[in-house]
């Protein structure tokens, strides 16, 4: 992959392509794409030697036509301003099709948490809270946690919020059960993507049953969209993360890939399957592709030698537009991470909603609004890209898009 297609990039083309089939002005496409406002802070905190280190957060809020502005916040080495942005950006589509009352942010912490100590994790944590909480709030901006971060850091952030406005469980998702979570919400990203997954090989008039899949990255939403997809009698072929992949073709249990990690930290060693290099893995035989870490993988050079029949995204932004061009080309289905990862904000918004009334839903419940809620997406997305002989990605983009312009009208911003 030389030069890597950013994430902004990514996203530019995508939207300039549903711009182009609707047929907006420029003027009207300018107005959409341009984030609303973009906060950049650098905090120091003290390290466990004693020292200070000087961190880099950002928040971009992009579009708050339908509501207050929604999306995770990201810790990892790569986060910079133009990846929060770009991450902003694609919430707002994404809150749109799912029909949330939610615009779209971002935001993102320079760092990686992999080798901060817990109470250093702590200090960035509130230290990012603390400067930006004059543009969060429950009805402004509610922010939840994304790759890097989990509920514990959402409970910190929460903390130095209510510290300011008093108990106010509102102004994060992803909390801790116990302070406020949800039930549901912690496994909605990887249940999300075994939904739309099941949706997509039943249009194709076919189940999960006995399909060979393979995920980019196991942490929330891998891990739980293939002990999900596993439940729907789909068989886990490969797995990669950060430090490397294993692959077998006969197969091996989600739940013993879990506890090796566990045990080891590390896919190395595991008897089940073979070692492989993590870019050789997407190329590897299977029918379904689930990317769930970064973006930017699937790619112009790489696209060819995918195997995949279908592949369904639970990371954000991880297609090129050239590899999209390789994938409608070969006929591979491509649910495009804006439906397919949606479960995660979904379950989010059912988390503000029990929080502001102060009300608590069975698992079965949750669940039970997510699947109506995704697959009433995943229909009208659908709906789109028949009518219009798109890819589902440009159906989607269409209808986010779209939705947006339409709140922007209403609200007299265009
Ligand atoms: P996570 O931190 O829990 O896990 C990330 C995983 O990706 C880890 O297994 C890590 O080892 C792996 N990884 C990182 N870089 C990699 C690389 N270069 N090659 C292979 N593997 C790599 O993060 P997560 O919450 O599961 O998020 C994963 C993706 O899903 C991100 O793109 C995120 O924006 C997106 N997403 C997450 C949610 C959510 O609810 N957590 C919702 C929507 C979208």
């Amino acid at each position: 992959m030389s030069p890597k297609t950013s994430a902004y990039q990514i996203i530019r083309q995508n939207f300039e392509d549903a711009v182009a089939l609707l047929g907006y002005s420029e003027e009207t496409a300018r107005i959409l794409h341009l984030p609303f406002r973009e906060m950049q802070t650098n905090y120091p905190v003290r390290m466990d030697d004693g020292s200070r280190r000087v961190f880099t957060g950002y928040r971009v809020q992009h579009n708050g036509a339908r509501g207050p502005f929604k999306g995770g916040i990201r810790f990892s080495p790569l986060v910079d301003l133009d990846e929060v942005r770009a991450l902003a950006e694609a919430m707002s589509w994404k809150t749109a099709i799912v029909n949330l009352p939610y615009g779209g942010g971002k935001g993102g912490v320079t760092c990686d948490p992999r080798t901060l100590s817990p109470l250093e994790l702590e200090a960035v944590s509130r230290g990012f809270a603390s400067r930006m909480h004059a543009i969060l709030g429950p009805h402004r901006d509610v922010p939840g946690p994304d790759m890097g971060t989990n509920a514990q850091v959402a409970a910190w952030m929460m903390d130095e919020y209510s510290r300011r406005y008093g108990y106010s469980p509102a102004v994060i998702t992803g909390k801790p059960v116990e302070m406020g979570g949800s039930l549901g919400r912690e496994a909605a990203t990887g249940r999300g993507v075994m939904i739309v997954a099941k949706a997509a090989f039943e249009t194709a008039g076919r189940s999960l049953q006995g399909v060979r899949f393979i995920v980019q990255g196991f942490g929330n939403v891998g891990s739980n969209a293939a002990r999900l997809l596993e439940a729907e009698g789909a068989v886990l072929v490969g797995v990669a993360d950060i430090d490397g992949a294993i692959y077998s073709e006969n197969g091996f249990s989600v739940e013993s890939v879990v506890s090796h990690l566990g045990a080891t930290r590390s896919l190395q060693g595991y008897p089940e399957a073979d070692l492989v290099p993590v870019d050789e893995l997407l190329a590897k035989p299977c029918d379904l592709l689930v990317p769930a870490a970064i973006e930017g993988v699937l790619t112009g050079e790489n696209a060819g030698s995918v195997q995949a029949e279908f592949i369904v995204e639970g990371a954000n932004l991880p297609t090129t537009p050239e590899a999209d061009a390789v994938f409608e080309s070969r006929g591979v289905t491509v649910v495009p991470d804006i439906l397919a990862n949606a479960g995660g904000v979904t379950v989010s918004y059912f988390e503000w909603v029990q929080n502001l009334k102060q009300l608590f839903w069975k698992e079965e419940e949750v669940n039970e609004r997510l699947a109506e809620k995704l697959l009433g997406a995943y229909r009208d997305v659908h709906e789109l890209h028949l009518k219009h002989r798109v890819s589902l990605r440009k159906a989607a983009y269409m209808l986010g898009v779209s939705r947006v312009k339409r709140a922007e009208e209403l609200r007299g911003g265009l």
